[in-house]
């Protein structure tokens, strides 16, 4: 039986952002989905490390769901500047990104190191959203299956269920660009890296996760790649700053 799953659009503000501004964008993101009812799709915000708390303070009972853009492997003790998913969790925090491109690139983050934070992130009961994508190099070298399904056989562990893990696809040359692949190859890739799930664990689990389109969505080009059979949300940069791109993404999502 396929678990149903709801559309997850989710903002990834990255190094962006000081108190007010942080405050002023999670109020306009709560006001919005409080708007909305009982909307058909959720919602997830993802600010810097120094601006978990207050957002947490502005979006309380908004039912926007609150993460961190990364976390430590390790539980607690001397790992200076590092922040633990029982800290997260601590914080409010019900979701983590792992293994964003900007990591895996700035900090030479390897797949082995993205699989035990994803661990950590289920350990202390948070949802990790495990992001892959492959370079421009790699894709014009027709190597992007080659590539994701690696990434998928080392960055996602043997305890990822539709539950605990997210999957973003953020080809690596549409971040930030304005440049995104074909709604046919943005399809093809999804339904490759649901296959891919299937084979590592179980087609049921596989049904169930939800995999999140990134790179450029904005609220022209969202509709038509959140109708695809295969994505179920969306990892927004740019666009998640602006509050009403943010929304208009959002009301994107397939009735
Ligand atoms: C991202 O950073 O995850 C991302 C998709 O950025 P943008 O939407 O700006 O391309």
């Amino acid at each position: 039986m396929t678990t149903p799953r709801t559309p997850l659009i989710a903002g990834n503000w990255k190094m962006n952002g000081l108190q007010g501004d942080g405050r002023a964008l999670a109020s306009a993101v709560a006001d919005f989905l409080k708007s909305q009812g009982a909307a058909n799709f959720e919602m997830l915000v993802c600010p810097p490390f120094t601006l978990i708390s207050a957002v947490h303070d502005a979006l309380a009972g908004s039912g926007v769901k609150l993460g961190a853009q990364d976390c430590s492997t390790a539980a607690k003790g001397a790992h200076t500047g590092d922040i633990s998913t029982d800290m997260l969790a601590d914080a409010g925090c019900t979701y983590v990104l792992v293994g964003h491109s900007e990591r895996r690139t700035d900090h030479r983050e390897t797949d082995e190191l993205v699989n035990a934070k994803a661990v950590a992130a289920h350990t202390s009961g948070l949802n990790a959203v495990i992001c892959i994508g492959e370079t421009e190099a790699e894709r014009d070298g027709g190597k992007t299956l080659d590539v994701v399904k690696s990434q998928i056989a080392g960055s996602v562990p043997g305890s990822a269920t539709a539950a605990n893990t997210v999957v973003a696809y953020e080809p690596v040359w549409a971040i930030g660009t304005g440049r995104t692949p074909t709604i046919d190859e943005v399809q093809d890739v999804h339904a490759f890296i649901r296959s891919e799930l299937a084979a590592k664990l179980g087609q049921d689990v596989a049904d169930g996760i939800r995999l999140l389109y990134g790179g450029s969505m904005n609220p022209g080009n969202a509709s038509e790649l959140l109708a695809l059979g295969d994505v179920d949300g969306g990892l927004i940069g740019g666009a998640s700053l602006k509050p009403e791109d943010f929304a208009a993404i959002a009301t994107s999502c397939p009735a």
